[in-house]
């Protein structure tokens, strides 16, 4: 307190509590699904608890909704452990790593936070790359399910299993808008072709064709490939040529049938 220069007169309340750092085994057993702290605990340092269980709920979440509708295969629903479980073991990992820095008695641990730590971090924070890896860290924005077995293909820089890499549009517009009917859509960045027009329309597919920009360039999509996005806006298949063909083999080989019937132009 003193080095903070922090002064504290009165404590109203406090609680201890048991730091615990450990990962189910499995997030499913049967019609049992595990989420949030009672999939994967850890200490609350770098504030990604809640988060994660958040993004284990909005995994999870539309996946049965597919199912139970019978819009997609029930199959479906093994793709949520493998996508969740192996970013809860990561995070487990580096948040134990870092609380056993943050609490160590011993002596180069209290060097570093006490003496290296306040006079390197100004300077960490000082470069723009340094804060643009901590927001995505942070943020969870630099999440990717590429191993799972529903991403596919690759197209620019982007690859199936991606998050949608958001884009700035003219007039105050972006690409994530249309992600709000959250189901799944096949986004244009140039020209969509007349088979996939077609499909969408034939799949009552939402096709979004979006300008080719110098943005939509820098954020590593590319002209005039389309990129079929799930539900939670990631990508299932990046499809480099726009070939309509490959768009319905995913949909097919996962049962998968959208609700909502749009097109829409920019
Ligand atoms: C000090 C501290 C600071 C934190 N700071 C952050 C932060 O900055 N950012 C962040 O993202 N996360 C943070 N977290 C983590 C975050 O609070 C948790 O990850 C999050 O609340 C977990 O939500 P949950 O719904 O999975 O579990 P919980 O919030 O634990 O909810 C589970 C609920 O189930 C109820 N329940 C338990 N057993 C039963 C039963 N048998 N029947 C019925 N109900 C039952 C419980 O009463 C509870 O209401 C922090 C945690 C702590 C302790």
């Amino acid at each position: 307190m003193k080095r903070m220069r922090i002064g504290v007169e009165k404590v109203n309340w406090f609680s201890t509590y048991r730091v615990h750092h450990r990962v189910a085994g499995h997030f499913r057993s049967g019609r049992a699904f595990l989420l949030g702290d009672a999939a994967h605990i850890h200490s609350p340092v770098g504030g990604q608890g809640m988060n994660t269980g958040i993004g284990d709920a909005v995994n999870l979440a539309w996946k049965l909704a597919a199912v139970l509708r019978g819009r997609a295969n029930p199959s479906l629903i093994e793709t949520y452990e493998p996508e969740r479980i192996a970013f809860a073991r990561r995070l487990v990992e580096t948040t134990d790593r870092a609380f056993t820095q943050v609490t160590s008695s011993r002596p180069t641990a209290r060097f570093v936070r006490q003496r290296l730590a306040p006079l390197l971090a100004p300077l960490f924070f000082s470069f723009q790359s340094a804060r643009s890896l901590i927001f995505r860290t942070v943020s969870q924005t630099s999440i990717e399910y590429r191993r799972s077995s529903l991403s596919r293909g690759m197209a620019g820089a982007v690859r199936g299993g991606d998050r949608l890499p958001w884009v700035k549009m003219e007039s105050n517009r972006d690409n994530f808008a249309p992600l709000q009917s959250l189901d799944w859509q096949v986004h244009a960045y140039g020209e969509a072709k007349p088979e996939m027009q077609a499909l969408c329309s034939e799949r009552k597919l939402p096709l979004h064709v979006f300008p080719y920009s110098a943005a939509t360039r820098r954020a590593g999509l590319r002209r005039n490939a389309a990129y079929l996005l799930r539900p939670d806006g990631y990508v299932g298949l990046a499809e480099p040529d726009g070939v309509a063909g490959n768009i319905a083999s995913y949909l097919d080989s996962l049962g998968l049938s959208p609700l909502r019937a749009s097109t829409s132009g920019w």
